[in-house]
């Protein structure tokens, strides 16, 4: 391949030395190498990579808790070498989400289904109601803060030497890259990355500095004592200071093997300045240099050096607004997918948590059925809604207080899901009996939801003492396959749900 070179001497040299010329574009190591990363077609082979992987799943059917786990597993981990690599494009994740939204709410099925919940939410955590999808966008960028921190680090690379040629020395070692470091011919890659961090500058508090010498840190701008630095801490004593700008080693010498600051100040201090002042004396006096280099830290998880797991926290913690925090929902949710029901159950106990089931009323407000058809099916009088359907249509509400009896609880009627979930877990005495419980609670649900499709579509009958013997039933198989530790016979859990569950 030529730089700089005219295009005969290439044609010579190539001959001479019996090679191809190459021309960027080319692919090393699966990525492409100079290929424009804001371009669509860059990344096209990695979409068709999971376009691909999709028809490899072929018609199988996965339930939409399967699909939750490989939307996680498979379709977020394909795209991680790209996105370690190269800025994506807005364009490029809105592919993917939509690869990726059409997977969780289709399958593989080619009819278009409705996307019953914001991808917004899908992308929380689990804890917080949504389903733990970690957020392209957020792992590009905790991907490549990788070659930020790189960039900090002493190791001699070759990359870094040709940065630092191509750019300047001082950018290795440095920690805010921004607009200044960014010349009008430099690369699309060092672009992105200079302003990798530049709205929030979450980079910056992502390292420290453990101070050796103390010949290249800054004493009042960087962190190295603290989790800020001083100057943050102390704005009117940095205001003071005629130091400003100065490294720690040349603040102060050592006298006899001990370190004596020597620090500066415009002026004396005024008496209801002194408190501040000794807090921090207090707080530098700890500082001993060594006759080591100054290194940096990366504060992400308290282990040294960066990993894409902290990066990636870091980064949602600083960039994503937290939700409101609901306790209730905090209760529920943080239980719903650790009790121990199966995947499938506690992704439809999740929709209807959040009222996205295909309920007749959520049907009829997305226009897909008409409202003389939104009846509820076991009574037919009243529409149904998924607080009727489950909890307060005459013959389900039976169920429900069958059931109760049954766990020798006495709950009145919750007035709505997140509730009645709410409710019985906190009946629990301890940690065994609340997962127990919401093991039951999702059994409930999902066999009323399942004898309600019977009866909409195959034309059952709803029978209330079926009803609660078929919850008793599931709820046995999921405990005794899923949680239990010894033996529980069906009749036990018949006769004494609670006592089985504290076996
Ligand atoms: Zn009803």
């Amino acid at each position: 391949m030529g730089i700089n070179v005219p295009e005969d001497f290439l044609g010579m040299a190539s001959e001479f030395l019996n090679c191809r010329v190459g021309r960027t574009p080319f692919k090393y190591l699966g990525l492409p190498v100079g290929a424009n990363p804001r371009k669509l077609s860059t990344w096209e082979p990695m979409l068709n990579v999971i376009k691909g992987r999709l028809c490899a799943w072929g018609n199988k059917y996965v339930s939409l808790g399967g699909r939750i786990v490989l939307i996680n597993a498979v379709m977020n981990a394909i795209p991680i070498f790209y996105l370690s690599y190269m800025k994506m494009p807005l364009k490029v994740w809105r592919e993917l989400v939509k690869l990726q939204r059409v997977f969780l709410w289709a399958g593989l099925s080619k009819q278009t289904k409705t996307c019953w919940v914001k991808w917004d939410v899908i992308c929380k955590p689990k804890k917080e109601g949504g389903l733990g999808v970690r957020d392209l966008r957020l792992v590009n960028i905790s991907l490549l803060a990788k070659w930020r921190w790189k960039l900090l680090t002493t190791e001699c690379e070759v990359w870094k030497e040709v940065v630092g040629a191509r750019y300047g020395r001082d950018v290795i070692g440095k920690v805010n890259l921004g607009d200044i470091d960014v010349t009008r011919t430099g690369s699309c890659w060092w672009r992105d990355l200079c302003l990798l961090d530049s709205d929030v500058r979450w980079f910056s508090s992502a390292v420290g500095k453990r101070v050796g010498r103390g010949d290249s840190t800054m004493f009042w701008n960087e962190i190295w004592i603290g989790d800020q630095p001083l100057r943050q801490r102390f704005p009117r004593l940095f205001g003071m200071s005629t130091q400003q700008n100065e490294v720690i080693c040349n603040m102060g010498s050592l006298v006899n093997g001990l370190w004596h600051w020597e620090l500066q100040w415009r002026r004396n201090f005024f008496t209801w300045e002194e408190d501040q002042y000794n807090h921090f004396l207090d707080i530098i006096v700890q500082f001993a240099p060594t006759v080591q280099q100054d290194r940096w830290l990366w504060l992400g998880d308290g282990v040294q050096g960066y990993t894409a797991n902290s990066a990636y926290s870091l980064v949602v913690n600083k960039l994503v607004t937290p939700s409101v925090c609901d306790p209730i929902n905090d209760l529920v949710f943080k239980i719903l997918w650790k009790c121990g029901a199966p995947s499938k159950v506690s992704a439809f106990s999740w929709q209807l948590m959040l009222d996205r089931l295909q309920t007749k009323d959520n049907l009829m407000k997305r226009r897909i059925i008409q409202a003389h058809h939104g009846n509820c099916v076991f009574c037919n009088l009243a529409q149904e809604s998924a607080s009727h359907l489950f909890l307060h249509c005459d013959r389900v509400a039976k169920v429900w207080y069958d059931l109760m009896r049954w766990l020798g609880l006495t709950v009145i009627l919750p007035h709505n899901i997140v509730s009645s979930l709410a409710i019985l877990v906190t009946c629990a005495n301890n940690k065994k009996e609340r997962a127990g419980l919401c093991l039951i609670w999702n059994a409930y649900m999902w066999v009323i939801w399942t004898v309600r499709n019977v009866c909409v579509f195959n034309n059952g009958v709803f029978m209330e003492e079926e009803v609660a013997d078929q919850v008793k039933l599931e709820s046995w198989k999921w405990f005794i396959g899923r949680v239990a530790k010894g033996p529980c016979m069906l009749y036990e859990w018949r006769w004494s749900p609670l006592d089985c569950l504290m076996r």
